[in-house]
Parts: C-alpha cells; structure tokens; sequence
C-alpha cells in the first residue's frame, strides 16, 4: 500500500466508484468543505468510475423486463454534469476501473477513499464492474428470451430475489382476483436456502410477502439450495444469460428452467486491495463510527465495498456527514497551519427494521425503523416507481446542500 502522496500543487482526493456512496461523498466535500480549506484551490476531487452514468440500481427488478417502465433519462444520469457546478480546479471526473493500488499508481492521491460497492451474480441487476452499455448488453437478450420462457427459477429470497420474481410474476400470470386465481402462463420458482423470505423483516410481513407472491403466480421453496448448475455458469455469464438450465438442488431434486436468476449474495468489488485489508468476506475492514481504515492515513471506505454497516442506501445517506467530517478533520491535521481542528465524528448505524419490497407494481411489504408500513404505503415509497423519485437529488447533490 502507498503512503498517500504530498504534492503542494495538487492534493487529489480520490475517491473510487460513483454511485450512492460516491458521488455523495464527493457532493458533501465538495459543499461544505473544500471551499473553507486553507488552500482551497490545490485540493481536487478526482472521481473514478468505469461508468459515465450513475443509476438507479433498485429499479433493476423491474427494470429489467422492459424499457418502458421507467423513463430512461431519469434511471441513467450523467455523472459530469452533476459536477459541473463546482470550480474546475476542485473536480476531475475519470472513467475507468482501478485494477491494483500499490506504490505505483499513477494517480497521487492525498486522501482515497473507496466506493466501489459490490457485484451481484447476475449482470442484470446493476453496472458491476462496467457501465450503461454492458448491462444493457444483458438486459437484451433477456428481452428476447421472456417471450418464450415457460419456466423460471431465481435464487436467492432475499429482497432482489423476491421483487424479481414478483415482476416477472405479474408480467406473464396478472394479478390474482378476490376469488379467482393468477393465470400462471409462467412457472415461476423462487429457491430460498433460508427458512424464511425476506429475513430482514419480521416473519408476519414475510409470510404476507409469500401469500401475495402466490397470487402473482409464484412458488417459494425454502430451506433448499442451488447446488449445482447444467451448464456451469447459468444466468451468470453473458453468453449464458439465458441458456435453458437444470438446477440440481441440495435435497437431490433437479429442476429445468428456460430461465435462471441467480439473486443470491452480492461480492464486493475490492479485488484491487491488498488482501490484508479485507475481511473473510471480501468487505473491507473499516472503524464503523469513523469509516478510517486502520492505521493508514487518510484511507476511508463507505458503502457495500465496506464492513462498517448493512448495504443499504438510507445507511449510505446516513453515514455521508460523519465520513466527509472526518476526512475534512484530517484534511486539516495534515496542512498543519490550523489550531482550531473540529472532533472526531462518530457514526452509529439504526438497527432498526428497514427495508421496502413492493410485491409487483400495486403493493408490498415493509417496515421503517421498527414500523410495519401497509401495503399502499410501501407502493407509495417504494413500488411506484423503486425509489426513482429520490435519485435526482442524490445524484445533483442537492439533497446535500444542508450540512448535518
Ligand atoms: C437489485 C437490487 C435492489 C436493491 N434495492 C435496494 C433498496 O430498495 N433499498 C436499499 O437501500 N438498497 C437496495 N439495494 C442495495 C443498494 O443498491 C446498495 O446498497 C447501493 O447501491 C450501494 O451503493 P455503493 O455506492 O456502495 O455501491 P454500488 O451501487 O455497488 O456502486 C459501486 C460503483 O463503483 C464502481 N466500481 C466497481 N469497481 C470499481 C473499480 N475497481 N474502480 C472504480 N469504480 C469501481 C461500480 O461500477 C459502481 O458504479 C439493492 C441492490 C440490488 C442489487
């Protein structure tokens, strides 16, 4: 790992992945406190992303499925123009991936902070690691192939999962009436290895998740899992995003699907890290009230790619004010020229449970920091139109325009 380089001309702050955790820490900086540093004009915001937008990526479940969903100009945004409101001399936009930080980076930074989320098994819910263009490369085919499919499995019950299969369950088989049933043009098969669906709600709000999944067409199995895919890589690989798969499970059953969703467990993207850094499981090991990795200076990680909360982004929008004080606190430790240096901040997450699973485009389940919402309020919030409505003030900054 490199000592952060000092250069009196340029002090980059870099910060890796631009998405929720990203681009707000670079608006929070770039709002409240480069503007008051003494030698304002040398520090730089250099934001590095291998995707010129940013996205909403909990739209994907519906998303997904067609175009005419959402109006696309609001789920893709241009990260640049976003920054185009700050001085050029505070702000540099890169695209590209960073692949290794050793001591020859060709970027000096200052501060680095790293926000490179995490990936999901499946390329169709969210850039990974490309951009715009290779997630639409999966969504085409997938496209194309709906049409034919008769049977679907997804893996994995957790809320990706879940929403998923409620989409495509509403898509093919309609809503069931009072007292009529779902249509089931489609099998649709959700594989949970848990005991229960949505573990993060309480099982009352999963067992109703279950029963409006069924009105929707679809079956749950739980306590199984995937075991083993024919052919290897199903629904993973773009050359096999929809290749007719059979789906060997844990208690010996075997299932076919013309289409298979793998919605399991999402990796974080931190390959380019020294592995002393990372915890088992690849999240890296930050203080989870400061967000400092230990005993490096002024390295931070914020987000999914870190293990200092839930990956959530109402925790990411949480956090943001705490990490961009402490980087600000250090900021002004390392030019030396100030007395008057603000204290630590320290961040505590809210336990409480949180979590929004709209049920197709009419309803879902939910709870806000300990509170069942009913259905109606969880379309409201969330299944309307999966949180589209709170992006363009995240991505402009302008939900940062107060300081907290
Ligand atoms: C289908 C789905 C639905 C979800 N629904 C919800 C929801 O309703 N509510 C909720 O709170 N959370 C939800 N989440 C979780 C939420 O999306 C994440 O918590 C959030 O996206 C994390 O933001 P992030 O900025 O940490 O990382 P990400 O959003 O994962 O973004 C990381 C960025 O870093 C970039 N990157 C990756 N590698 C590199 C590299 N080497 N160098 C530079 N850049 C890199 C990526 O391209 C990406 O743009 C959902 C997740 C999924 C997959």
């Amino acid at each position: 790992m490199a000592t952060p380089a000092r250069s009196d001309a340029q002090r980059n702050i870099l910060v890796l992945g631009a998405s929720f955790a990203g681009i707000s820490t670079a608006h929070y900086l770039l709002k409240h406190y480069i503007p008051k540093l003494p030698n304002s004009s040398s520090y730089r915001i250099v934001l590095v992303s291998p995707s010129l937008h940013a996205m909403c990526r909990q739209a994907c479940p519906r998303a997904l499925i067609s175009d005419h969903f959402f109006d696309q100009s609001k789920l893709f945004v241009s990260i640049s123009d976003q920054f185009k409101q700050y001085p050029k001399e505070n702000f540099l936009f890169l695209q590209g991936a960073v692949t290794a930080i050793s001591t020859t980076e060709t970027v000096a930074f200052h501060s680095l902070i790293v926000a490179t989320g995490a990936s999901t098994p499946s390329p169709l819910f969210g850039f990974n690691s490309g951009d715009k263009d290779s997630l639409r490369a999966g969504w085409e085919p997938f496209r194309k192939a709906l049409p034919s499919a008769k049977k679907i499995v997804i893996a994995g019950g957790g809320p990706a999962g879940i929403e998923t299969a409620a989409e495509l369950g509403e898509y093919f088989n309609g809503r069931a009436g009072l007292f009529s049933k779902s249509k089931q043009n489609v099998e649709i098969t959700v594989v949970c290895g848990a005991e229960r669906i949505l573990p993060a709600l309480r099982p009352g709000l999963a067992n109703k998740a279950e029963k409006m999944l069924a009105k929707l067409g679809v079956t749950v199995v739980k306590s199984i899992r995937v075991f083993e895919l024919e052919p290897a890589g199903a629904g993973e690989d773009f050359d096999k995003l929809t290749s007719r798969a059979t789906i060997r499970l844990n208690n010996g059953q075997d299932i076919d699907a013309d289409l298979y969703i793998p919605a399991t467990g999402a990796q974080p993207n931190t390959s380019f890290l020294p592995s002393h850094l990372l915890g088992a499981d690849g999240r890296i090991m930050v203080n989870s009230q400061t967000f400092r990795v230990p005993d490096i200076a002024r390295l931070y990680a914020i987000g999914d790619c870190s293990a200092a909360f839930r990956p959530a982004v109402h925790n990411i929008a949480a956090a943001i004010p705490t990490l961009a004080a402490n980087i600000n606190r250090d900021l002004l430790i390392a030019e030396g020229t100030q007395t008057n240096i603000p204290d630590d901040r320290e961040f505590k997450e809210d336990t409480r449970e949180t979590q929004m699973v709209p049920i197709g485009t009419k309803g879902g389940v939910g709870a806000f920091m300990g509170w069942a919402f009913p259905s109606w309020a969880v379309w409201l919030l969330k299944g309307r139109d999966y949180w589209l409505w709170t992006t363009p003030a995240l991505w402009s900054g302008k939900q940062w325009n107060k300081a907290s």
